[in-house]
């Protein structure tokens, strides 16, 4: 009988260590899928204030923007108000 018993407390905490160690893999694995969506580098456009991908953007100066356009456009202010 206490063979028995033994033998089935052994099962559950052989069941118990597998079944946290395939919640502790399921949590790695949930925290990968968080950070692995298309890790790209986000900027901000300096006119309009637009995120958007930076291999997108146009560098200036140290600064990013959305669009040469806009690049243009705040150099243009940048002129006046220096003026
Ligand atoms: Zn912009």
């Amino acid at each position: 009988m206490l063979k028995y018993l033994l033998l089935f407390v052994v099962i559950a905490l052989a069941y118990a260590f597998v079944k946290t160690k395939a919640r502790k893999l399921e949590k790695t694995r949930s925290n990968e899928d968080h950070s692995t969506p298309a890790v790209e580098d986000m900027a901000r456009c300096a006119y309009c204030g637009i995120h958007f991908p930076l291999n997108e953007g146009v560098r200036s100066g140290g600064l990013v923007f959305c669009s040469n356009e806009h690049r243009k456009d705040h150099l243009k202010e940048k002129d006046k108000s220096s003026r």
